[in-house]
Formats: C-alpha cells, sequence, structure tokens
C-alpha cells in the first residue's frame, strides 16, 4: 500500500539532517535533565539517540545551562554521538545566546516560543535579537507558539476585534486563529530581520486533540515552511500514547508534518526513550517509515490452548528489540522484516503467508504442530518442545540468508538450517 504523499515545503538544513518535502520525517525527544549537568544530559541525550532520535531537545533556561551547552556537545562528540542538538529559549533566550556565543555554536536549531520572549515592544527587540544570533552562526530556527502561552496581546487584539463582528466567532475559534497568525507572523518576521526562509521550522502545539488537527491544518494551507507536530501535554501512559496518536496519524495521513515529538510524560522512574519508541511506531505502522522489524500476532481469545502463544510472541517481539540495533548496520533493509506470530489455524496461516516469516500455533483441540512459511510458502510444521528455539533460530538464518552481505535463495537456505532439518 502507498503512504500518503507528503506536503510539498521548503527544507531545512538542521546539523546533518534535513527537515520538509521527500526528507524522511524526523524523529525528536527532549531531555527532561538538567541542562546545567552535562554528564547527566549527554547521557540521556546518548541513550535517546540509541533508542532513535535523530533531533534532541534540551532546555536552555538559565546561565548555568548555557554555559554547558557546549560541554554536553563535547562529550557527545567524543563518544561519536552525532546527534543535532536543539535548544529550547523562552524569556531570557536573548541574553543567553548574546552571553555564551559557545552556545549558540553548539547548537544546531534554536527553538523560539514567540509568546515567551518578552512584553510590549520588549517583545519584539528581543525576539529579532535572538533571530539576529541565528543569522550570525547560519542556525535554522524553529518558532513554536504554544496553546499555553500564546502571545496574550495578539490575543486580545483580535478577540476585540472578533467582538466587532456582526456575527463573532466562538472564542476558542479566535484562539485557534491567534495560534496561525503567531508562528506565521512571527516567521515574517524573522525573514524580515535576515533569517532565510530555508531556515524555519513551524509547529503550534495545542492539548486537545481536534483543536490540534484543524490548527495544522490551518497552518499547513497558509505557508510552505515544514510544521513539527505534537500534541502538547499529552500525558501518561496508554492516554498520552492513544491521544498523540490519534492527532498525528490524522494529519500524517494528508501529509501534513515534516518531524514529530510526542509529549509523553514518563512514569516515575519510566525511561524517557519511550516518547521515541512511540513517534517510531506511529510512522512505521502508517508507512511512513522502517525503524524495526515487526510482529504481527493475533490478539488471542477462546481458541488459544494456552499462554504459549503470548510467550512466543512477546520473546520474538523482545528478541527483535534487542536484535535491531546490530541488524540494521549489518543487514541493510532487515527493518521492513513482518514476523507473524498467530494462535490458531483460524487466521494463522493466512496472516504467516502474508509476513516473511511466520508461525501458526496450534489452538486447543488442535494437532499439536505448528506449520512455519517463509516467504509466502508453507515449507514445514513445528513440533515438540523446542519450538520457540527453533522458531528464533529458523529467523535469524532467514535474516543471512534474505539480508546478509551475500543473501541465499531460499532452497539454500531450507537445506542447510538444522531446526529445518530436524522438523521437515
Ligand atoms: S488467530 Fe485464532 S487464536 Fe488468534 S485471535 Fe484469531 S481465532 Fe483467536
Amino acid at each position: 500500500m502507498k503512504p500518503p504523499v507528503r506536503r510539498l515545503t521548503r527544507q531545512v538544513k538542521v546539523g546533518t539532517l534535513s527537515l520538509g518535502s521527500d526528507a524522511p520525517i524526523g524523529v525528536q525527544a527532549m531531555t527532561n535533565t538538567d541542562t546545567g549537568d552535562p554528564q547527566a544530559t549527554a547521557a540521556q541525550v546518548e541513550r535517546l539517540a540509541a533508542a532513535g532520535a535523530e533531533l534532541v531537545r534540551i532546555t536552555v533556561n538559565s546561565h548555568e545551562a548555557a554555559a554547558q551547552v557546549a560541554a554536553i556537545r563535547n562529550l557527545l562528540d567524543r563518544r561519536h554521538v552525532d546527534v543535532p542538538l536543539v535548544g529550547d529559549f523562552h524569556f531570557n533566550g536573548h541574553r543567553l545566546l548574546a552571553t555564551y556565543p559557545e552556545c549558540a555554536q553548539a547548537l544546531a536549531k534554536y527553538r523560539i516560543n514567540p509568546g515567551n520572549v518578552g512584553k510590549g515592544a520588549r517583545r519584539d527587540e528581543q525576539f529579532c535579537q535572538m533571530i539576529e544570533v541565528a543569522c550570525r552562526y547560519d542556525k535554522p530556527v524553529r518558532i513554536g507558539v504554544n496553546w499555553g502561552s500564546l502571545d496574550p496581546e495578539l490575543l486580545a487584539q483580535m478577540m476585540d476585534r472578533n467582538a466587532a463582528l456582526p456575527t463573532p466567532l466562538a472564542a476558542d475559534a479566535v484562539m485557534r486563529e491567534a495560534l496561525v497568525v503567531s508562528a506565521l507572523e512571527s516567521a515574517r518576521r524573522a525573514i524580515e530581520v535576515g533569517l532565510p526562509a530555508d531556515h524555519i521550522v513551524l509547529s503550534a502545539k495545542v492539548s486537545h486533540v481536534q483543536d490540534l488537527i484543524e490548527v495544522y491544518r490551518n497552518l499547513a494551507a497558509r505557508c510552505d515552511y515544514p510544521l513539527h507536530l505534537g500534541l502538547t501535554e499529552a500525558g501518561m501512559g496508554s492516554k498520552g500514547i492513544v491521544a498523540s496518536t490519534a492527532a498525528l496519524a490524522v494529519l500524517l495521513q494528508e501529509g501534513i508534518g515534516d518531524t514529530l515529538r510526542i509529549s509523553l510524560t514518563p512514569e516515575p522512574g519510566g525511561e524517557r526513550s519511550r516518547e521515541v519508541q512511540v513517534a517510531q511506531q506511529i510512522l512505521q505502522t502508517m508507512g511512513l517509515r522502517a525503524f524495526t522489524p515487526q510482529v504481527v500476532a493475533c490478539p488471542g481469545c477462546g481458541r488459544t490452548s494456552s499462554v504459549f502463544f503470548q510467550e512466543l510472541a512477546q520473546r520474538i517481539e523482545v528478541y527483535l528489540q534487542a536484535q535491531t540495533p546490530v541488524w540494521r548496520t549489518r543487514y541493510p533493509g532487515v527493518e521492513r522484516l513482518q514476523v507473524a506470530v498467530m494462535g490458531c489455524v483460524v487466521n494463522g496461516p493466512g496472516e504467516s503467508r502474508l509476513a516473511d516469516i511466520g508461525i501458526s500455533l496450534p489452538g486447543a483441540g488442535e494437532h499439536p504442530s505448528a506449520p512455519v512459511y517463509l516467504d509466502g510458502e508453507r515449507v514445514m510444521t513445528f513440533k515438540g518442545p523446542s519450538i520457540a528455539e527453533d522458531f528464533i533460530q529458523l529467523l535469524e538464518a532467514y535474516v543471512l540468508a534474505r539480508y546478509g552481505h551475500q543473501p541465499q535463495p531460499l532452497a539454500a537456505l531450507l537445506s542447510t538450517q538444522a531446526p529445518i532439518a530436524k522438523h521437515r
């Protein structure tokens, strides 16, 4: 099935990464360490990059934080972690960027929230000072407006104008329009100051799914800047994952979105890299990118004879996750591998045939044997207590045969592999 056609945009370079149009949709993450602690922050950036983050944002909120940004970059470079860093600036960003030139230089992109850069006349002055630094160091900028910190003066003006209309819009409609106007007007101002248009990415984050969809559709229709997607304050656990997926899937299906971040609140002690995995899963399940081999497993039902089926599905999933970092460098293309682990004869053979490699386990009352499929063909039947080990061994052989430096035809694999010989 063809993936959705992407919206045409300008392309923005962020370090070694490109965002927009035909560049892959970038996966971002944000640290939650104190940026003033370079060891802890570099370690978390490294973990996020290892999980697959292609751009990592760090907060630069204080002199202590700004003073450590170059050290964080150096620590990462020494560990050969080349992920670009984005600095998140708010109220004092103009001062920090001016005071710490090594911070301005070490960052690959600046995130500026025009609602949080100052009040009154100082808002424009301080926003422009940050843009001037971006111009001086040739850095791209994300102009990121946010529902919770929308420029109050702009909103008040738009509310007043709306109130004077013969048929005023609802207040929330004016707020959504104000978000779009704030992003577009800030981009226009940045260009006036001298920032090239291909150095601008926009975002307009809100915390409600329907509002987010409407805001981004509107923004996408009115500009050709790459858009950074994200549902802000998505929440914890499955609620945050579902809400983010619901909002972003609609937009991605319409070709909107060039980079994304899933703003999950980690559970106490939870790993920050969960947000990276969720972002990757959204893109992969929509056919927009491939990151890791996928397991197709049925949910199980009354026909599933034992927990063996769930255990095997989980074991394969864990095994694939563990292997993927190594496999990706050794076996190009393996991230598109589909493995089926099914619970009974009802859908097992059909799904297994559609996968690259699949196993259909016996359901309740079925003969205790598990037909195995490779490239759509039933090639053997596993039996006995070592089904799980044999299937993993076959999976390894299949990956080597199909994605290795010297790919083997299926017939050669079938003639040489021990588990196959044992079960044929
Ligand atoms: S494949 Fe079989 S065990 Fe799995 S959900 Fe369908 S009927 Fe149930």
